[in-house]
């Protein structure tokens, strides 16, 4: 039976529509075969990236030569450069910005690796704090308004190279996406007196349907409204409106979480490729009471067609229901 449902936060309704799935090894997606032949991430091949601009553990001569488990990068295609003029330009209805921002490639790992879940304990945790850094760094410089870090792993996420990375674009506006967020939370706020997120956690976890894993800081779950099957949101159990301000202490647990989760979905669905994101409020902004942050992770098993582009709406065969439930019969060890 098909289910129109609403997201509590934003005004994007869904159907999930289970008659629509086939069984759940329909979706595996072929993994293709490695190829690390010249691959500019691998260690050794450090001169053919741009220098680096931070290392971890930080070592000398720009990240080049061994010793650094993940490495930040310009990205030599970048989409936005902070050597750009920001100028508002108007031609009368047509209005620009310049291409002012910033681009960087997160490389996590000097191995030739593919996904989150191959990365070692210590490179999980250097890429989540890596996240936090860069932000925090971009944060403090002038014009910008906001930073998006995010993943892309294999060909149907959008990347272009293999090996383990991750992005982040800061620029000088707020992503609709997020304005929608912002926009959502701020009315729920409004109305309920209470952050949307908070309200949906104490929810989520009362009703123990949707929720994934939970550790002492941080809670994994499917949304209701999830867009697509087997979409994971990752949020801070206490309220928390910028990413960026994530003490050192709790960090190896969100990557431990993160590396958690990726690995059940990927057990479930036969290593997917998939995206994650961080939703983190804006720069100009100090502490929000009615965003929280959050990462959201969703396996790329659906394209998006016609209805979608055309409507917003998302239609999942997979009620997140029944997404936990497999999720959660993972054991540990099946990884
Ligand atoms: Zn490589
Ligand atoms: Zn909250
Ligand atoms: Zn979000």
């Amino acid at each position: 039976v098909p289910d129109l449902r609403k997201d509590p936060l934003l005004d994007r309704w869904v159907i999930i529509a289970p008659q629509r799935a086939g069984r759940p090894n329909e979706f595996r997606v072929a993994s293709c075969a490695r190829t690390a032949k010249s691959c500019p991430f691998c260690a050794g091949h450090e001169h053919d990236t741009p220098p680096a601009l931070a290392t971890y553990p930080e070592v000398g001569s720009a990240g080049r030569g061994v010793g650094w488990q993940v490495r930040v990068v310009p990205n030599r295609y970048a989409a936005l450069h902070s050597e750009s003029v920001l100028g508002r330009s108007c031609g009368g209805l047509f209005e620009s910005l310049g291409g002012y921002g910033e681009h960087e490639v997160i490389i996590e790992s000097p191995d030739h690796v593919v996904s989150l879940t191959d990365l070692s304990d210590e490179q999980a945790f250097l890429t989540f704090l890596c996240y936090r850094d860069r932000l925090r760094h971009w944060r403090g410089v002038p014009n910008l308004a906001s930073g998006f870090a995010f993943k892309n792993v294999g060909p149907a996420a959008g990347a272009s190279l293999e090996h383990t990375h991750s992005q982040l674009i800061v620029m000088p506006v707020v992503p609709l996406t997020l304005q929608s967020e912002l926009s959502g939370s701020d009315r729920f706020f409004r109305k309920h007196r209470q952050c949307a997120f908070c309200a949906v956690i104490d929810e989520e976890l009362e009703r123990d349907v949707r929720i994934v894993c939970r550790t002492d800081n941080f809670v994994a779950f499917c949304p209701f409204a999830s867009r697509f099957p087997y979409e994971m949101w990752i949020v801070p159990a206490q309220h928390a409106s910028h990413f960026e301000e994530i003490e050192t202490a709790w960090i190896r647990e969100l990557a431990q979480l993160a590396v958690d989760v990726i690995g059940r979905m990927e057990a479930v669905l036969g290593r997917p490729d998939y995206n994650y994101l961080i939703h983190s409020a804006p720069f100009d902004t100090s502490a929000v009471d009615h965003y929280h942050w959050h990462i959201e992770i969703f396996p790329r098993t659906t394209t998006t067609a016609g209805f979608e582009w055309g409507t917003g709406f998302h239609i999942n065969p997979v009620p997140p229901e029944d997404a936990v439930s497999r999720l959660r019969a993972v054991s540990q060890l099946a990884r």
